[in-house]
């Protein structure tokens, strides 16, 4: 997930560059009174560059696109580009998780594209804001980066300690490990599993991410021990 959360956090830096852009760009050239009055009631389509007549007195928002068309292309082009920063777990550390809990009934970071795999019975995404949602039962959490995994593991530790989430698989990374928040989790006394090399987390596309930048770890909260060890095995030693 990396730096997606992060971006979602920004969504009006991303849209004032479209809007300096769009600004930037000339009508076509009618008469002076013609040119003001077109800049005071329309602004350009932000796909197809296409005046979009403005109802000036609606007090709505402005519209920004000529029509669903060009509406839908664009929203397809920034899910490209965030998908860009997009990255899912593997299916087999997916399905030893599931095989450990009996089941997966919540993924708090997820995605419709991530969940096609996780299949979790709830998954909560960028847009839903697992954070200020509750959660509950059997959780699978990789925690977006970006700063974010912090929130996300004081998150897991209230919602254990309420007794809200029955059992958690958690997908953290190597180096987090350490951390003053991880600390948070590790405390409930966790299953560990050191994934052998490096997870090749997956893109939307399919493509598998190159240049893994961290190595994995895996902690099992509240599982079963023994379910966890043999769920685990093949992806890495267990302690
Ligand atoms: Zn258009």
């Amino acid at each position: 997930m990396s730096d997606l959360w992060g971006i979602i956090q920004h969504p009006t830096e991303m849209e004032s560059r479209a809007r300096r852009k769009r600004g930037s760009m000339t009508a076509t050239q009618p008469n002076k009174l013609e040119r003001i009055s077109v800049r005071l009631t329309s602004i350009k389509c932000a796909r197809c560059k296409k005046i979009v007549p403005q109802r000036t007195h609606s007090g709505g928002r402005a519209q920004r696109f000529c029509g669903d068309a060009c509406r839908m292309a664009h929203t397809r082009k920034i899910a490209a580009e965030l998908s860009k920063h997009e990255c899912y777990t593997p299916s087999h550390v997916i399905e030893a998780a599931r095989a450990c809990m009996g089941g997966i009934d919540l993924d708090p970071a997820s995605s419709a594209i991530a969940n096609e795999v996780v299949q979790a019975e709830r998954f909560y995404s960028v847009k839903d804001d697992g954070l200020a949602s509750s959660w509950y039962g059997r959780v699978w959490l990789n925690p977006p980066y970006g700063g974010h995994a912090p929130k996300f593991a004081a998150k897991l530790a209230d919602e254990i300690s309420t007794g809200n989430v029955e059992q958690a698989v958690v997908l953290l990374a190597a180096n987090h490990m350490t951390t003053k928040w991880a600390r948070e989790i590790l405390d409930f006394g966790v299953e560990i599993c050191f994934p052998a090399g490096r997870i090749q987390f997956y893109r939307p596309n399919g493509e598998t991410q190159n240049q893994v930048a961290h190595g994995s770890v895996i902690l099992g909260v509240k599982v079963d021990r023994d379910l966890f060890k043999l769920a685990f095995k093949e992806i890495g030693p267990c302690r």
